[in-house]
């Protein structure tokens, strides 16, 4: 069975180099869709507590909210970095408190101080989600992402291999050693 939690981000990107008017630097509200497969945790009936679902992954994903979202080759990058130097933004600001936990991987860097996300490839529908997957696989089970932003929606399908203990109480991912970190449950 699913656990099936939405996120409504909004950013600015544009498709650098692309022929169309999303060459020009514009922005959205995308709603991602995450649905967490397992068995059925019979301690509280249900697969994944959906608040913890959503703090797991907004941790990461809150990056992407209220940013801007380049590809690393896009020469707007240096001049947007270059006017928030200027302003004294660039390394934050006491109004930017709504923060995600920095992240680095091959597809994506993220830079929550200047609210940037620089990205390897152009940020489609179908890009956030390979992004998205890659940041959250280890963390959540994760079985299909959906982005819809704009007109454009794209989704894709991961097949489970594994199944994560959790706590029968509160539901959530013990820890390796099997203790919950919520309410204090030990496996043994
Ligand atoms: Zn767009
Ligand atoms: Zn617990």
């Amino acid at each position: 069975m699913k656990s099936i939690t939405r996120f409504d981000l909004q950013y600015a990107h544009r498709f650098y180099g692309f022929r169309g008017e999303a060459q020009y630097l514009h922005g959205h509200t995308g709603t991602l869709t995450i649905e967490v497969e397992d068995g059925i945790n019979q301690g509280v009936n249900m697969v994944f507590p959906c608040n913890e679902i959503k703090k797991t992954a907004w941790a990461i994903l809150q990056n992407f909210d209220h940013a801007t979202i380049l590809r690393e080759d896009d020469p707007l990058l240096p001049v947007i970095l270059e006017v928030y130097e200027k302003q004294g933004i660039k390394n934050g600001a006491p109004q930017n408190t709504m923060k995600g936990e920095a992240f680095k991987t091959d597809l994506a860097v993220a830079y929550p101080d200047s609210r940037i996300v620089v990205t390897k490839e152009t940020m489609t529908v179908e890009g956030m989600i390979k992004i998205v997957y890659d940041l959250l696989k280890d963390k959540l089970n994760i079985a299909k992402i959906t982005f819809k932003s704009g007109d454009n929606t794209a989704s894709e399908e991961y097949n489970i291999t594994k199944t994560i203990d959790r706590c029968p109480l509160c539901g959530i991912a013990l820890t390796s050693e099997g203790i919950c970190t919520k309410c204090g449950y030990r496996k043994n």
